[in-house]
């Protein structure tokens, strides 16, 4: 169980469970600590075909990434960036090329396997959809805990308190601020302590306040080995970024 203190604590949880509970020994986290990518995308192509017109969303994007990094993906609107966190969560199946997550191949796979790695391995802030309306900001946690299964999970009230959420812990989604939504939409995402947190435009409907500190979370994240891809036209994200990726008609172009 991670503690209360992991969010806050550098460099904490995984490697002290690793090493005081043997019982971890065997558990897909191990695999991030491996050398090499948490995630790697190799060449994703991703097609839309509407109204008898073809959009080439994604045209051989390739990328890496390393745990402890927080790499932003900016680019301009309709260059791809939706649709890559998408096929990087296993959300979306690209129409050619592969994704691997902690080692695992997360393309050509059935939904059903996709959403179980999903579940294991990567956390997922959308910007306002992965809250369910009509469950509690905890019971959101839970229920991603449960659809887990026995994948590693965070000990959700010390989740909560780490994030600042305590106090709104039985709140519904509708009755949350900006930043609370931000920070409950974290806490869902973190509930299986992923190694690999994916986020569309996490901060955008924020003020820089709020931003700074979803920021501030995102960094202490990171601290803690997580790798964490954030697609943002945020100026403050991308200043906070440790690496950044420019999408440009579906290709990186830098
Ligand atoms: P961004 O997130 O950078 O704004 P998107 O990934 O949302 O870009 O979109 C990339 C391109 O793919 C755009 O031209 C968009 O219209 C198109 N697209 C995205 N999703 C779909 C879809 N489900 N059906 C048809 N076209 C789509």
């Amino acid at each position: 169980m991670t503690t209360p203190a992991s969010i806050s604590a550098t460099g904490g949880p995984h490697r002290d469970r690793a090493h005081h509970d043997p019982a971890h020994r065997d558990s897909a986290r191990r695999d991030t600590t491996a050398p090499g990518p948490v995630l790697a995308a190799q060449s994703v192509h991703r097609f839309f075909r509407a109204g008898g017109q073809e959009t080439l969303a994604l045209q051989g994007v390739s990328l890496r990434l390393e745990p402890g990094e927080l790499v932003v993906v900016v680019g301009p609107s309709g260059s791809g960036k939706s649709t890559l966190i998408a096929c990087l969560a296993g959300l979306d199946e690209p129409d050619g090329g592969s994704v691997h997550v902690a080692g695992h191949q997360l393309t050509h796979r059935s939904e059903p396997e996709r959403a179980r790695l999903r579940a294991r391995h990567i956390g997922v802030l959308l910007q306002s959809a992965n809250l369910i309306e009509h469950l509690t900001v905890s019971q959101n946690v839970a229920l991603v805990q449960h659809l887990g299964g026995d994948a590693p999970r965070a000990d959700p009230a010390g989740l909560l308190a780490a994030l600042g959420m305590s106090p709104r812990a039985g709140a519904y989604p509708a009755e949350l601020s900006g930043g609370e939504t931000a920070r409950a939409g974290l806490a869902v995402a973190l509930a299986n302590d992923p190694p690999v947190l994916l986020a569309d435009e996490p901060t955008g409907e924020l003020d820089s306040t709020t931003e700074a500190q979803v920021l501030e979370l995102l960094a202490r994240i990171t601290a803690r080995g997580v790798a964490v891809l954030v697609a943002s036209h945020s100026p403050a994200v991308a200043a906070a970024a440790d690496r950044r990726i420019t999408l440009a008609d579906g290709r990186v172009s830098s």
